[in-house]
């Protein structure tokens, strides 16, 4: 999508802290961290939603989640605990309307969230 900011990250045109890039997805450190390690994990296909996403092409979720763990661990934060995020809609706190899995972790986490 010509106006999505995660389209335009996806594709190179506005630079960002890339952890992981293959054919498929882009993870890269979020702008605004709210944790220690905060990576977004992001198709390069636009998908509004994780809900949109897993009706479309549940085998690419699967490898988002996947490389969700993969970054963890090599972020040093699987062994202590992380959180895997996705927001849906303006009342969840979705403020980019492109499926991104926030990957949380490097300090205690509490629960419920806000
Ligand atoms: P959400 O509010 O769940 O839609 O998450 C969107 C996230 O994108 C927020 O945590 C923002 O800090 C982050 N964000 C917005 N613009 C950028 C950017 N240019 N580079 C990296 N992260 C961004």
């Amino acid at each position: 999508m010509s106006d999505c900011l995660f389209c335009a990250i996806a594709s190179g045109d506005i630079p960002a802290d890339v952890v992981h890039a293959d054919d498929d997805m882009v993870a890269f450190r979020d702008i605004n961290p709210q944790a220690p390690v905060h990576v977004l994990v992001i198709p390069r296909a636009h998908h509004a939603t994780a809900a949109e996403l897993g009706a479309a092409d549940p085998a690419l979720a699967g490898r988002l989640l996947e490389a969700a763990g993969r970054i963890a661990e090599a972020e040093g934060v699987a062994a202590t605990g992380y959180r895997v995020v996705t927001n849906t809609g303006e009342g969840a706190g979705q403020s980019v309307h492109h499926v991104h899995f926030h990957v949380l972790g490097g300090r205690d986490l509490t629960w419920p969230p806000g």
